[in-house]
């Protein structure tokens, strides 16, 4: 139904005739009908085929009725924490409270509970005993089968398990959730539903199965992070939907856990359908008297141009949830999108973003990909660019061009992140000289993460000097373009591989960069990551080498304070760092020195005054090279 919310409460069905929904969404987030949301997403291309759909957004989970709003839907319940796992959303790396929820109105914590998905599918079993439940988003995707609870710091069930749930959608689930509908619709027992692809079920035989891969059994990755590990690295390897077998969980007495294959990449036309659908682009307005959602401001004025990601970094869970393969709408789908934004009353004439994933990311990495998937015995960019890498941004570069030159757009800018390799890869097209000259508001963000080339290599990110390459390249053409504009670096602390030393050669790095970075990551285990895979076991999953891990609290500390070792209160935590690293030589008054010697007296005033000057000093250079995030 176009120009209208989807109905959130019952007196909202009847006006609009619904006796009874086919589907009630239950989600974690608010409720924000625009398709950076996934239950936004899914509820419209439900819509599309013709289902109807409610939404109970943060329901009180302490409070049964709360689940009963809309009453029992025909077909089933569907359930998403949301656009983040719940856990991520509320807690800091350090497990520490988070003080705003982006996706909640007004900010506020506390709307939805922590592992939103186990909590809302028991709350919809106590009401509805029989009612299938299916789980969808980020929580219920990265957790589909046994995995590593960092919160917990446990091995967790797969949370179909856990929820009392019946299936979960896993992926991008437009093509599964419409084969789901219309299986149930046409009468099939949800417990009949074992040949959907991208879902995940429970089943007491598996002797329907023609090839299962059995993983390690529950028990076994419970009691041995080898088996963990194992099982990881099979899960990982069957991710390609064209090479992808069907997993096997075995939970002994509780039957089994399967996972299918996930779905078909989704081709441009089903791209630009999904994109085209008839969302309201903005949150319901039974907020407006809490206060807006955040998470709108960052997606507003921008555009989701592709999804899927080749590059494969440890510790991001991309491959796990949207695989390798990359899908993009077309060209008149995203200019029909800015067209639309350009009159929205608060537009400024900014597109903020043109991205995905990884924004230059517009076609697959080759065109093996197409046909056969994306290989399981090596990645497309690391530690090389694999020699069938088709790096070309002609594709962008032409939708760039069209974009800048619509009415009331002042300027498009790019603020996912792109890959400086594939960017160094394409030889081709003058993309760098184009992003520097028209596409980068103040300071471009990149991510090398770490200098080290031990740690790289766990990262699965270029080696430093591509990094360093891409540097030049990138002043070169802001300079020829007349550009007062530079390259901002985030680095990662305390990822799998990076010891004491590694932070030291990190912080030497930074000390000749000139600036100290503002922000910095410290690594957060988050589910179903390799990176998350090597915190637990201390093994690479990929080689099974075994890895260092830097657990301690102390020595993560030491680790991020050696990224920011120019500030005071960090201190301490450097100069132990310096120590236990044998690098006292970076201890002094000489130039390459990261800190100085205490002293005394009158000498420690002269000192402190000398530092504030410096300090200031500093601070100033890395204002004028470090420009305002916003435009
Ligand atoms: S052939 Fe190379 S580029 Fe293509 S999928 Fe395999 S690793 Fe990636």
């Amino acid at each position: 139904m176009s120009g209208q919310f989807l109905p959130v409460t019952r007196q909202e069905c009847i006006e609009r005739g619904i006796k009874q929904l086919d589907f009630v969404y239950v989600i974690g987030d608010a409720y924000v009908d625009h398709s950076s949301f996934g239950p936004a997403i899914i509820s419209r291309v439900l819509e599309s085929h013709g289902y109807t759909v409610g939404i109970i957004s943060q329901p009180d989970w302490k409070d049964e009725r709360s689940i009963q709003a809309l009453g029992e839907p025909r077909l089933a319940f569907l359930v998403s924490s949301g656009n983040m796992d719940s856990m991520v959303n509320h807690y800091t790396v350090s497990k520490k409270h988070r003080h705003k929820d982006s996706f909640s109105p007004g900010g506020i914590m506390g709307k939805r509970p922590d592992r939103a998905v186990v909590v809302y599918g028991n709350l919809i079993r106590k009401s509805y005993k029989h009612t299938p439940i299916i789980l969808g988003g980020i929580e219920a995707s990265l957790r589909r089968m046994g995995h590593y609870d960092y919160w917990s710091d446990q091995i967790k069930r797969s949370i179909l398990l856990d929820s009392g749930a019946d299936m979960i959608s896993y992926g991008m689930g437009e093509r599964s959730i419409v084969e789901i509908a219309d299986a149930l619709a046409s009468g099939i027992d949800i417990k009949d539903l074992t040949f959907i692809r991208g879902t995940v079920y429970r089943s007491k035989t598996i002797e329907h199965i023609p090839e299962p891969i059995m993983l390690p059994a529950f028990s076994d990755i419970q009691e041995n992070k080898l088996d963990y590990a194992k099982s990881f690295a099979v899960q990982y390897k069957n991710t390609d939907p064209y090479q992808a077998g069907t997993l096997v969980e075995d939970y002994q007495n509780q039957g089994y856990v399967v996972q299918n294959p996930p779905a078909y990449p989704l081709s441009m036309q089903e791209m630009d359908d999904v994109y085209d659908l008839p969302y309201m682009r903005t949150y319901h307005p039974m907020y407006k008297k809490e206060g807006e959602i955040p998470a709108i401001e960052e997606i507003r004025f921008s555009l989701t141009s592709n999804r899927g990601c080749f590059g494969s970094c440890s510790f991001c869970a991309l491959t796990f949830h949207q695989g390798r393969i990359i899908q993009v709408r077309s060209h008149e789908s995203l200019i029909k999108e800015a067209s639309i934004m350009t009159q929205d009353a608060e537009f400024k004439g900014y597109i903020h973003d043109v991205g995905g994933p990884t924004a230059d990311f517009r076609q697959p990495a080759c065109q093996k990909q197409l046909t056969k998937g994306a290989c399981s015995h090596r990645q497309c960019l690391y530690p090389t660019p694999c020699k069938n890498l088709v790096a070309d941004h002609s594709d962008y570069l032409a939708l760039l061009r069209k974009l800048r030159k619509l009415p009331k757009i002042k300027k498009v800018f790019i603020r996912s992140g792109i890959r400086f390799d594939y960017v160094l890869a394409d030889k081709k097209t003058p993309f760098l000289k184009e992003l520097a000259e028209y596409h980068v508001s103040g300071q471009l963000r990149v991510a090398p993460e770490h200098v080290s080339e031990k740690v790289l290599s766990k990262m699965g990110k270029p080696s430093h000097q591509v990094y360093m390459e891409f540097l030049k390249k990138y002043e070169e053409c802001c300079k020829k373009s007349g550009k007062e504009q530079y390259a901002v670096p985030y680095f990662m602390s305390s990822h799998p591989g990076c010891g004491i030393r590694e932070a030291i050669e990190l912080a030497e790095y930074i000390r000749d960069m000139g600036f100290m970075p503002e922000q910095v990551q410290d690594f957060y285990p988050t589910p179903s990551t390799i990176a998350t895979c090597m915190y637990y076991t201390q093994v690479d999953p990929v080689t099974m080498e075994s890895v260092y891990v830097p657990k301690n609290p102390h020595e993560k500390a030491m680790q991020r304070a050696l990224i920011q070792y120019r500030n005071p209160e960090n201190r301490q935590l450097v100069i132990e760092a310096l120590k236990k690293g044998n690098r006292e030589d970076l201890i002094g008054f000489g130039p390459k020195c990261l800190i100085r010697p205490r002293r005394t007296g009158s000498e420690k005033s002269e000192r402190f005054s000398n530092d504030n000057k410096n300090i200031k000093a500093k601070k100033k250079k890395s204002i004028r090279n470090v420009h305002r995030k916003k435009q």
